[in-house]
């Protein structure tokens, strides 16, 4: 017979009486020391802060997070370290800043000699079972960096209704081969090359785009702008959600979970009842096109808007529902629950999405919540914080050892030593940089305090730009302070300079 723990509980509760120790009756001592909390991330890729109404936007996008929030701490000034996924979410999975990862370009691996310092690895210490999805090839990409560090790898096709990624069937032990080949197959990311495209089509794509017409035909009447999608990855949100409710409860404990799910990452195919739900109300003031415009018109930028919006809705009802089940079924008593993204979007100044060389807040301000086992108020934490910050407080709350190689610090709640409010947060942005140069040609962003230095360096016709913005104050980025308060400006700017200047010596040559 198998005891369960409220089988020795009970059996405990009666030792005094067997033993005739009464005086034990009043506290009774505990059987063995608590378990170590798990601790579980839900990352939706391409979440900008900015969009959410529980961080103040003027559409109820986040009904269900304002809920979650009631019994989380909810970070209000959270960076990404980048503006899209691969430097984004390889700084969430190592504590380090892109200038140290080096996953600087779409596809692109972090360093050999830094994928080993990641997450999963850090979580061995103290035997967690540590679990990772994604439904997004460019996070799948970084996660196989780990896979030796990871105990239960759920496959991407797990939770899709159709994917292309039929190259894993073949090179089913080795991701990195099955994704390259992809890759290589379907002609994209500057590897195309006319045989390979062709077989590619003839082979795969046409069958692939018959069974999505006829998914999308089966699903019209729940998704009336097709089924949601990443890239050739075609699944619903719910699937996932459903999956996690059903495997929480089973995961062997103490557990890791890193789950990366893709929407409201574009096509916005929202779910029908949030259709038109911002069509009518608030509309943003238009802001002026940047140096790096995309050309984009004011029109569709409004019109893509209200689409990322009510997306963003049925990511928040979606995460509701993993939330209620958590909370119901009293997981959260043991459980630090993070939600979190790996970048923001953008819908301003003619530039659409976040593959943009600019750094403003849409596409790099993302939300933090974490409710910590048992919480059960709410706390806001107005001072800024860091994606690299995640690692290391989450290794502090579960007992244990920070990695030396980490460049976060302890969120504020997660430490005993005061925060000092006037750290300095990094955003970098170097697509154009090879792995192992100086970064030449990157844009650098500085939030310190109220203040974010924006620094576009080695661009031609924008070759050393500085822009300053007092995001308490201004947080729509409208009034760039950079020429009229001058000594902030020659502080910051000379902080942020020598930071640059540090971090490419070790490339330096000469
Ligand atoms: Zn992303």
């Amino acid at each position: 017979m198998k005891l369960t723990r409220r089988d020795l509980l009970k059996s405990a509760a009666l030792l005094p009486f067997l033993t005739g120790d009464w005086r034990s009756l009043a506290a009774p001592p505990p059987l063995q020391a608590a378990a170590a909390p798990n601790v579980l991330i839900v990352l939706f890729d391409s979440f900008s802060a900015c969009h959410a109404s529980l961080y103040g936007y003027p559409r109820q996008t986040t009904p269900h997070l304002a809920r979650f929030a009631e019994r989380a701490t909810v970070y209000h000034a959270h960076y990404a370290a980048g503006n899209f996924t691969n430097p984004g979410t390889a700084s969430l999975l190592t504590g380090t800043y892109p200038w140290t990862h080096r996953s600087l370009q779409l596809f692109s691996p972090m360093l050999k000699a830094v994928a080993p310092h990641n997450l999963f690895a850090a979580f061995a210490e103290k035997s967690y079972h540590r679990l990772t999805y994604t439904h997004n090839l460019v996070a799948l990409a970084l996660l196989y960096q780990c896979i030796e560090d990871v105990d239960t790898f759920k496959k991407i096709r797990d939770l899709c209704l159709l994917d292309a990624q039929w190259a894993d069937k073949l090179f089913f032990n080795d991701y990195d081969l099955a994704i390259w080949r992809e890759r290589l197959f379907r002609g994209g990311e500057g590897l195309s090359t006319l045989p390979t495209s062709l077989f590619y089509f003839f082979a795969n794509h046409a069958g692939w785009e018959r069974k999505k017409a006829r998914l999308n035909h089966i699903y019209r009447e729940q998704f009336p702008r097709d089924l949601p999608r990443h890239h050739d990855q075609i699944f619903r949100l719910e699937e996932a959600v459903d999956w996690l409710t059903a495997s929480l409860p089973d995961f062997p404990q103490p557990y890791l979970g890193y789950f990366h799910f893709s929407p409201p990452h574009d096509p916005y195919n929202t779910r029908r009842e949030f259709v038109g739900m911002f069509d009518a109300g608030w509309t943003p003031a238009p802001k002026p096109p940047h140096f790096f415009t995309l050309g984009h018109s004011e029109e569709s930028l409004q019109q893509l808007r209200r689409e990322y919006d009510e997306y963003l809705a049925y990511v928040d009802a979606e995460f509701g529902r993993l939330y209620e089940f958590m909370a119901q079924a009293g997981l959260l008593d043991n459980t630090y629950l993070v939600l979190t993204s790996d970048h923001g979007e953008m819908f301003e100044r003619g530039i659409w999405m976040h593959l943009t060389q600019t750094l403003y807040e849409p596409v790099v301000r993302i939300p933090l919540l974490i409710a910590k086992p048992g919480q059960r108020i709410r706390e806001d934490v107005r001072t800024p914080t860091s994606a690299v910050d995640v690692m290391p407080s989450l290794l502090h709350a579960t007992g244990q050892t920070i990695p030396t190689w980490c460049e976060g610090r302890l969120l504020p709640t997660f430490g005993d030593e005061p925060v000092d409010p006037d750290r300095s947060i990094f955003v970098v942005e170097a697509k154009a940089n090879a792995k192992s140069a100086a970064l030449t040609q990157a844009t650098f962003a500085m939030v310190k305090g109220a203040y974010k230095l924006v620094h576009y360096r080695g661009y031609p016709g924008y070759e050393n730009e500085f822009e300053l913005y007092d995001v308490q104050q201004d947080p729509e980025e409208l009034e760039n302070l950079y020429t009229t308060q001058k000594d902030v400006a020659a502080d910051l700017r000379h902080e942020l300079v020598s930071k640059v200047d540090e971090v490419n010596r070790p490339y330096v040559r000469g």
